[in-house]
């Protein structure tokens, strides 16, 4: 990748430093190394990839050459901008700004951050789906049967860790951020040892991609949302990381906006777990529809995912369960179901999802449910409007509905997804402090920053943040090295 002859020699050099080995990291990662400058990269997991690696539905861009239609125009910046509400519509003007600026630079480079992957690292993300919240169809994964996420991680990492340049040390957590003056100078950090109070210190400038904190069920989320504690979540479980940052003098920004969402699957075989697996969003975007118990439908499902998680709180009843459930039916036709083969063939696998038939559906036979999916399918094949609003219905091909008419179900509840808060940040993936100052040496990508999605998150938009932003910080890192640390003869 580096193409550099003494690879020895530069590794001896302070490397830079990137914690969190997400997409975010592996982003970052990629620049540095594209600009020479040696990397190590430490993350506190046994195993790589973070939450990066299990996501589902794919990444934004737009306009690309994988769209459908190319009318795109400024549609993903509203969108956007509409989907962050009111954390973005009511702050002061420079906080404004700031935050327009953000999602500018993040709609602006999705169309290059997607070629990145997908002709620069010859990652397919050719199969384009609309999520919740978007007006057009704009995210992208790939046609065969890897998810993306494990798409995108893997093969990034398979190129870094050839080249020479790149080391990863895993289970090495971080616990300092090192400030020397205005200047972070690098990070302290715990491995397994026979010490457990024994930490490394390693110098450099330190880019930090650390995710969210939706995994902190009983520290930073109760902290920050009381009211959400004994949800389930689909992240991984682990300490929030952003007070390491406060610690060097971060601002934090819209902590308390967490994002909810409305599928995670409960699973038959252990129906009250606490951390579930996802039933992505694409499930709806290519045509799924949710049910009550009484076989009936309760909102547009491609509502962004505030407006489906309180729609599904309201109107379907609440389990007797040690976590805090809900339950409704996730249905899809055999025309979605096919448009997601390689996913309905993992969530039949681990039994989150069964083929059966609408007839066998709901406790009065197939007369409500039958009702419900006729009306459903009558709007999909443009006979009439549909009830809720609902426009796109992605490859729902079901027309005339049977009692054997053959369908592909689920239950599903809400579920902790992720924290729009975080550290903040400005378009150059530069921290700033409590007055808008920028800390020298110190960067930010991914989930651990905050304000860029305000209220509410757009499915897709956060494998893209990962990739603009770890990417513009790998570039601005590797520059800040080259001036500032030792130069390699
Ligand atoms: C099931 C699921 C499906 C999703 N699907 C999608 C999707 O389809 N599209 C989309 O855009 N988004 C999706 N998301 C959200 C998205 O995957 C994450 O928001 C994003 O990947 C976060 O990436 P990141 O690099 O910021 O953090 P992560 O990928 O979470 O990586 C952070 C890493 O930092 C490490 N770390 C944390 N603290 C420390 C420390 N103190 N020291 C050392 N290491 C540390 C962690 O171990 C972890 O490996 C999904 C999320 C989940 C959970």
């Amino acid at each position: 990748m580096s193409g550099l002859s003494t690879p020895s020699a530069l590794l001896q050099a302070s490397p830079a430093i990137v914690v969190g080995s997400g997409l975010a990291g592996l982003s970052a990662a990629s620049q540095l190394i594209f600009h020479h400058v040696p990397v190590v990269m430490l993350d506190r997991a046994p195993k790589p990839g973070g939450n990066s690696i299990k996501a589902s539905s794919g990444i934004n861009g737009a306009p690309t050459r994988f769209q459908p239609c190319d009318t795109e125009d400024t549609a993903f910046y509203t969108d956007t901008v509409v989907s962050a509400g009111r954390p973005l519509s009511s702050s002061t003007s420079t906080e404004r700004l700031r935050r327009e600026q953000l999602i500018a630079t993040l709609t602006q480079s999705s169309p290059s951050a997607v070629y990145w992957l997908t002709d620069d690292n010859a990652i397919d993300l050719s199969k384009v789906a609309q999520l919740g919240g978007h007006s057009h169809p704009r995210t992208h994964r790939g046609a065969g049967k890897k998810p993306p996420g494990s798409a995108i991680i893997t093969t990034l990492l398979d190129s870094l860790t050839r080249d020479p340049l790149f080391e990863l040390r895993t289970q090495a957590k971080v616990t300092k951020v090192l400030r020397e003056a205005d200047e972070v100078t690098g990070v302290e950090y715990k491995s397994p040892g026979t010490d457990p109070n024994a930490t490394t210190r390693l110098s450099g400038p330190v880019v930090f991609a650390t995710g969210g904190f939706a995994g902190d069920a009983q520290g930073m989320m109760m902290r920050y949302r009381p009211d959400l504690a004994g949800l389930p979540s689909t992240n991984d479980a682990r300490e929030g990381s952003q007070p390491l940052l406060e610690q060097v003098g971060a601002a934090v920004v819209d902590m308390d906006q967490v994002q909810v969402h409305p599928t995670g699957f409960v699973d038959p075989a252990d129906p009250a777990a606490p951390v579930k697996f996802l039933a992505a969003e694409a499930l709806r975007g290519e045509g799924g529809i949710l049910l009550l118990e009484d076989g009936k439908r309760f909102a547009n499902e491609l509502g962004n995912r505030e407006q489906v998680t309180n729609a599904l709180m309201k109107a379907a009843s609440r389990l007797e369960t040690p976590t805090r459930q809900w339950e409704v039916t996730l249905l899809l036709d055999e025309g979605a179901a096919t448009a997601l083969a390689a996913h309905l063939e993992f969530y039949v696998w681990k039994g989150l999802m069964r083929k059966t038939t609408v007839g066998e559906l709901g406790k009065t036979g197939c007369q409500t449910v039958c009702q419900t999916v006729q009306e459903y399918a009558d709007a999909a094949a443009g006979r009439t409007e549909d009830a809720f609003g609902r426009k796109a219905f992605g490859n729902w091909s079901l027309g005339d509905v049977q009692s054997d008419s053959v369908v592909y179900v689920g239950k599903v509840t809400p579920v902790t997804h992720f924290t729009m808060g975080g550290v903040v940040f400005n378009e150059y993936s530069q921290v700033l402090d409590q007055s808008g100052g920028v800390i020298r040496g110190l960067w930010a990508a991914g989930e651990v920053t905050g304000g860029l999605h305000g209220q509410n998150r757009l499915g897709g938009s956060s494998l893209l943040e990962c990739v603009v932003f770890g990417r513009i910080a790998g570039n601005a890192a590797a520059a800040f090295h080259q001036k500032h640390y030792k130069t390699v003869p």
